[in-house]
């Protein structure tokens, strides 16, 4: 027995109900049923299991992902519903395999859950999927395909991408590193950990001498982690980070999220017309 009476779940979408961003994992098929497919969208979570230098767990990417998106659902309103899918927690990071603790999936592997995915999407008439992507590797994967499989599946396909995209553009003036040199493990991510999650973060690891500091050469995508910090896998300036940073980009990820949602709520109230 439940202490107390545990907040309702939503179930339908009538006048005055404000759905938001719900775990599926928490609803019964036939609440799922009840909802009016045009304004119902599902929503994936993509991180990775990879390297993060030696002071960051090899679950930062999918740490991220979570306690941004927990922290969302607590206050996003939008108008349409989106159900949150239980996250895939393996990504594309080929980059990485020569450090241990890294699980990497083949582009193949994430294509074919994605399309399988989008078959049971198709047997249940759910027409919309935003990929939530914490993982720079990951990001081309999904671009490629989402013309696709809008043409194979009947499927729009609407990305966030914290890393491999503009997410961050706007927070360089909360950083003291370079956004395009803070690439791995960096003052981001450890600042982000560092109040998200503390007992995460192993600071005996976090030092200048550590921090790594390069640019990505824009025609060559086939570099490897290990010829550019090998033996510790930072890219970037963590030792840099402070909590105050990490608190306001906690804050700057929630702002950032929300205005993608809102935008995606347009859309299919847009597609209503
Ligand atoms: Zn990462």
């Amino acid at each position: 027995m439940n202490k107390g009476a545990a907040a309702p779940l939503f179930i339908c979408n009538q006048e005055g109900v404000r759905p938001m961003l719900k775990p599926i994992n928490q609803m019964s098929w036939l609440e799922v049923d009840a909802l009016d497919r045009s304004r119902l969208a599902y929503v994936l979570p993509v991180g990775s299991t990879e390297q993060h230098g030696r002071h960051l767990p090899v679950g930062t990417d999918d740490l991220i992902l979570q306690t941004s998106l927990d922290g969302l659902e607590k206050h996003l309103k939008t108008e349409n519903t989106f159900l949150r899918l239980p996250t895939l927690h393996y990504g594309n990071s080929f980059e990485h395999l020569d450090f241990p603790g890294t699980v990497t999936l083949r582009t193949a592997t994430m294509l074919a859950f994605v399309e399988d995915l989008m078959m049971c999407m198709q047997r249940h008439q759910v027409k919309y999927l935003v990929i939530v992507n914490s993982h720079g590797g990951n990001a081309p994967v999904f671009h490629a395909m989402a013309q696709e499989w809008g043409q194979r599946f009947g499927i729009r396909v609407f990305n966030i991408d914290y890393f491999g995209s503009n997410f961050f553009q706007d927070a360089q003036p909360l950083l003291q590193t370079a956004i395009n040199q803070d690439i791995h493990g960096g003052e981001i991510e450890t600042a982000y950990l560092q109040y998200a999650l503390p007992q995460t973060v192993k600071a005996d690891f976090i030092r200048p001498e550590n921090d790594v500091f390069v640019e990505l050469k824009n025609y060559y995508y086939g570099w490897l982690t290990r010829d550019l910090a090998p033996g510790s896998g930072l890219l970037g300036g963590a030792s840099r980070s402070t909590l105050e940073t990490g608190e306001k980009l906690f804050r700057y990820v929630q702002d950032k999220l929300a205005g993608y949602f809102h935008a995606f709520d347009k859309e299919l109230n847009d597609a209503r017309k």
